[in-house]
């Protein structure tokens, strides 16, 4: 039963309808299907209100990938709380947590010879701190000129106003417009939907570095601060490019001295199998914008890691160069201590490899979906993949909501007792990365259930 001071369910669940918006949802929606209110959760499950459990098969979202309610995280977090709950970074004062994370997360991505890193409070906050790193590092090295962004059509980088401009989706941006001027979108590897028709893989990636390489003529590399993009994009619809093309969009990058910044919000500590998806492909991006699974949601937290060229902007001797920017959260204490918590986890218990391992199995098993008249194509690169779906396959039209065969899939999934996501048309899934095969066996056996009711509809 519920432990809020509500008497019953039925108020907290008109009370949500009454005074709560939710993010990405019309609010009447919400009025008109109340949501699944979760109120405990234990490794890979969690429960609502009236105490029915489900699997989540979304790690809540894409962020609480060592699973729910941890001992060893809420025992951080607790003890760091009888300490010090929160003492800022601004200036000239600082907290042992997020000093020890500074220097954990300087180890683990040495390969991608990360340098320093500035604290935020998310995966937006992290965002918006790479881009304005990236513009200062231009004006401290005196070509102002360079202030443009590119990033890639489908791709997501949050809700500020700098991450919303270059968002890939033109439903992220339209109600807030006009947005940053200066951003321009490329193609992207999307194998299933791109304006040459192109299915092959390799191709396609050739193709689109060829689109961009026209582009950057076009803006003037000379206006160009960076490019943006995910390493597997996530809630555009899991869209995994070919192995060339992040090696491509390097040297590309830096035929022009273009920065790179890898948004690995999704993709950082472990979910496409490697500690972050740049490294997955075998590239070393300038920048990396983190968040999600770097304390797996325990309290909100961002991080913005730069590599040694970036960093040396604000060493030159004689340059004021002052960080203007920063969050009064930037490095609190108690995320901190769940990340290094987390952090722990992460490499006890191998957490890349269980997503390379299970998430391969997952990415089988998924296949079986193929057979439901409805599943265009199911895609994916470790713990995350998506279905996509349409209204017929030849055609590969979107089979967006509102829709009854959506409605049945969500719900006859959650009857069955797991939680799963349509954003769009595309069924995401995004595990938490201590799922086992057992867990994927369950999420089908569901997933099977939800289609055949779906198909009758
Ligand atoms: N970038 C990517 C790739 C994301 O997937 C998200 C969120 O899902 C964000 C940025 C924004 O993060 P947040 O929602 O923590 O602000």
């Amino acid at each position: 039963m519920s432990t809020t001071s509500f008497d019953s369910p039925i108020d907290i669940r008109s009370a949500n309808a009454q005074h709560m918006y939710h993010p990405m949802i019309d609010p009447k929606a919400v009025q008109a299907a109340p949501p699944l209110i979760i109120d405990r959760g234990e490794g890979v499950h969690v429960y609502d209100i009236d105490g029915k459990r489900y699997l989540d098969t979304v790690a809540s979202l894409w962020n609480v990938n060592v699973g729910h309610n941890r001992p060893e995280v809420i025992n951080a977090i607790k003890a760091q709380l009888d300490k010090l709950a929160y003492y800022s970074t601004f200036q000239n004062t600082s907290n042992p947590p997020a000093i020890e994370l500074s220097a954990r997360l300087m180890r683990m991505f040495a390969p991608e010879k990360m340098n320093k890193v500035f604290f935020s409070s998310g995966g937006s906050d992290a965002v918006e701190t790479a881009l304005k790193l990236a513009r200062q590092y231009w004006k401290l090295n005196g070509q102002p000129d360079r202030h443009q962004f590119i990033s890639l059509k489908w791709g997501y980088h949050g809700v500020h106003f700098g991450g919303a401009s270059i968002n890939g989706n033109p439903m992220f941006r339209s109600a807030y417009e006009p947005l940053l001027p200066g951003c321009h979108l490329a193609e992207t590897p999307y194998t299933y939907r791109n304006p040459w028709n192109e299915t092959d893989p390799a191709k396609l990636a050739q193709l689109c570095l060829d689109q961009l390489a026209q582009l950057i003529e076009q803006v003037g590399p000379h206006n160009i601060a960076a490019l943006v993009a995910e390493p597997v994009q996530g809630a555009g619809g899991v869209i995994v490019p070919h192995d060339s093309y992040w090696p491509g969009l390097r040297q590309l990058l830096d035929q022009h001295g273009i920065l790179l910044i890898s948004d690995e919000i999704v993709t950082g500590f472990g979910r496409i199998g490697a500690m972050c998806g740049a490294g997955a492909w075998g590239v070393a991006p300038d920048i990396m914008a983190m968040a999600k699974g770097i304390n797996s949601g325990y309290v909100p937290l961002g991080a913005t890691l730069i590599n040694e060229r970036v960093a040396s902007a604000w060493d030159q001797p004689g340059v004021p160069a002052a960080l203007m920017h920063g969050y009064t959260y930037s490095g609190h204490a108690l995320a901190c201590a769940a990340a290094n918590a987390n952090l722990d986890i992460v490499a006890s218990e191998d957490l890349p490899g269980n997503a390379s391992r299970v998430g391969a199995y997952m990415q089988d098993k998924l296949q079986e979906l193929m057979a439901y008249a409805h599943v265009g194509e199911v895609r994916g690169k470790g713990m995350m993949a998506a279905v996509e779906l349409v209204t017929d396959k030849a055609s590969k039209a979107m089979l967006l909501p509102p829709s009854a065969y959506i409605q049945t899939l969500v719900g006859t999934a959650r009857s069955e007792g797991a939680i799963i996501r349509v954003q769009g048309n595309r069924l995401i899934l995004s595990p938490p990365l201590v799922f086992t095969r057992e867990n994927v066996d369950e999420a089908l056996r569901v997933l099977h259930l939800a289609f055949s009711a779906a198909e009758k509809v």
